[in-house]
């Protein structure tokens, strides 16, 4: 055995105390903390803002120093703290491209899930019941099972397509499209990004009532002209016609036989020559990876009725919807894009 291997192992056996400490010291707020101090700040200061121990601060600062997310310097012999880049960039509640929310959602609910990823894996089965008490055949009223949480997940879900949301709007030409639906569309990210890339597109977000109604209030301004709403459930009611249908980490949620149920009404409601833009995490044929796609398709299973699937997956499910003309583009970041013509 080589020496790195038993490294690597701890490495991972100790993986969550990393996701904890970020967890903690975002919740504590440190980072807003001392965004929005003028000057670094000393352990009392800071163990004073977040009103914790100084013991406990001091430990979690430490650690967040050793994680390359605070800086420290030492001024008259005291160690002073502050932000690196990346914490003021993504770590800071006030900065446009704040993580704040999906770090949030990913302690409060994500991580009680994975408690449950024994079971999980053994029943092939997501783990509501056991993490949080909610027992509804109805995965999205599981989902939501309070108004809180809803808001909750819109915000984990609006907050990487300010990321990358350009690169998948942008994997193929989207332009011949103008009329779009973005289906399962929640807070509007990606419809904003698709009509800042195409001028000439109209985005219209079909989701939920309860979703729409809180998108509309909180996400989506009145400046926004040419993003609109459209309350419906897509398995049970009438999707209208469009030159171009998004589905946006929706078919992930799904076994396959709804996902075929699902894209088979897409194909139905889409105008001749329209489309569907599927985007997803998509998982290497040969099952070498990505990572960051294998794990989430284990979280599919804590999660959800669905799982992350290979461009063939997907070439098969749309195929057998009907679509025709299916092309894969790899974005080089956590989310790809994959395109069927009608
Ligand atoms: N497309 C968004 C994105 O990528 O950020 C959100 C993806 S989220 C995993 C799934 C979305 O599908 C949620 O907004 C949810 O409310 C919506 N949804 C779930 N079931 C639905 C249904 N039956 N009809 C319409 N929307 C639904």
């Amino acid at each position: 055995l080589s020496r790195s291997e038993p490294l690597t192992i701890l490495d991972y056996m100790e993986g969550f105390l990393v996701s904890k400490t970020l967890f903690t010291a975002c919740e504590l707020g440190v980072f807003d903390l001392l965004a929005s101090s003028q000057h670094p700040l000393s352990l009392e200061e800071v163990a004073l803002g977040i009103r914790a121990s100084q013991d406990g601060t001091e430990r979690l600062l430490a650690a967040c120093t050793g994680l390359d997310l605070l800086n420290t310097h030492t001024l008259d012999g005291q160690v002073m703290y502050s932000n690196t880049e990346q914490s003021s960039v993504y770590l800071t509640q006030s900065s446009p491209v704040s993580l704040t929310q999906s770090i949030h959602y990913s302690s409060k609910t994500i991580y009680l899930c994975w408690h449950y990823l024994t079971d999980a894996v053994r029943e092939g089965s997501n783990q509501y019941e056991k993490a949080f008490g909610v027992k509804s055949e109805d995965l999205f009223e599981a989902l939501y099972r309070s108004e809180e949480e809803m808001v909750k997940f819109m915000q984990l879900m609006n907050s990487i397509w300010n990321i990358c949301g350009r690169d998948v709007v942008t994997a193929f030409n989207l332009s011949p499209f103008t009329t779009i639906y973005d289906l399962g569309g929640c807070s509007g990210a990606l419809a904003k990004q698709c009509v800042l890339a195409y001028p000439e597109c109209t985005v219209t977000i079909f989701d939920l009532p309860k979703v729409v109604k809180t998108s509309r209030e909180h996400f989506v301004t009145n400046d926004n002209q040419r993003v609109s709403f459209h309350e419906g459930d897509f398995f049970k009611d009438a999707l209208p016609d469009a030159d171009l249908y998004i589905l946006a980490r929706i078919l992930h949620d799904w076994t396959d036989v709804r996902s075929i149920e699902l894209l088979t009404k897409v194909y139905r409601a889409c105008r001749p020559g329209g489309g569907v833009l599927v985007v997803e995490a998509l998982l290497c044929e040969d099952g070498s990876g990505p990572l960051t796609a294998q794990l989430y398709s284990l979280n599919m299973l804590v999660q959800t009725e669905g799982k992350e699937r290979t461009a063939a997956e997907y070439t098969a499910l749309l195929t057998a919807a009907g679509f025709q003309n299916i092309q894969v583009e790899r974005t080089g970041k956590i989310y790809d894009a994959v395109l069927g013509r009608k």
